[in-house]
């Protein structure tokens, strides 16, 4: 388009008052900001931090924390090792290698003999649960996740049973009350990764 087309609009720049200038109108409303969170802590105890691990915090119901591996009522972990989760995550950090289901298993062609979760590459979007057709794969209210290595931090089978035996009773993305360990921590590194 031209410079001197006739539909062209020209923008003038807003006229900037001195205050402007110097952000006045903004830093007026941070701080209104910053004294309206010191009044709440102070005068209507509205503390939003909690002391963590005495206290635990409660997550929202919605709140996307550690995977488990589901199980069903015979103990056997519900995968059917049909891939779907791994290929929907954007992270691609699910690995997961199927086997044939054992003949005593006539419910299912194939089972993960391997199912792997990088928990620190994953982004905790929820597309791996979405896409489980057996609901075998759940993000659960678990956050308090460390490791003293990334190798820690990637979960195996085991690993990811094990949540879903510290968080059986929870209702997917519903779990609300984490279990502490000793140190506040929730107990579920306590298998070693194969
Ligand atoms: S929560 Fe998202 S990023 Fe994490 S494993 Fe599932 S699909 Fe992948
Ligand atoms: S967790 Fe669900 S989506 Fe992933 S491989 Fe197993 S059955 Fe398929």
């Amino acid at each position: 388009m031209r410079a001197d087309h006739p539909k062209l609009k020209k923008l003038e720049p807003p006229k900037l008052t001195l205050a402007d200038r110097f952000f006045l109108p903004q830093v007026a409303a941070g701080l209104l900001v910053t004294g309206r969170h010191i009044f709440g802590v102070a005068f209507q105890d509205k503390a939003i931090t909690v002391q963590y691990p005495e206290v635990q915090h409660v997550p929202s119901p919605v709140y996307r924390g550690v995977h488990r591996l589901n199980k069903d009522e015979e103990g056997r972990p519900k995968c059917v090792a049909c891939m779907l989760c791994a290929t929907a995550c954007p992270a691609h950090c699910i690995d997961i290698v199927g086997a044939t289901a054992p003949e005593t298993w006539p419910d299912r062609e194939k089972y993960p003999e391997s199912f792997v979760i990088d928990e620190l590459r994953c982004i905790y979007c929820g597309m791996c649960e979405e896409a489980c057709p057996v609901e075998a794969i759940e993000l659960t209210g678990l956050y308090d996740l460390t490791g003293l290595s990334r190798e820690e931090m990637i979960f195996d089978k085991t690993k990811l049973l094990s949540v879903f035996d510290a968080t059986r009773d929870a209702e997917p993305m519903k779990y609300t009350t984490p279990p502490p360990g000793p140190s506040g921590q929730t107990q579920l590194l306590d298998s070693p990764i194969a």
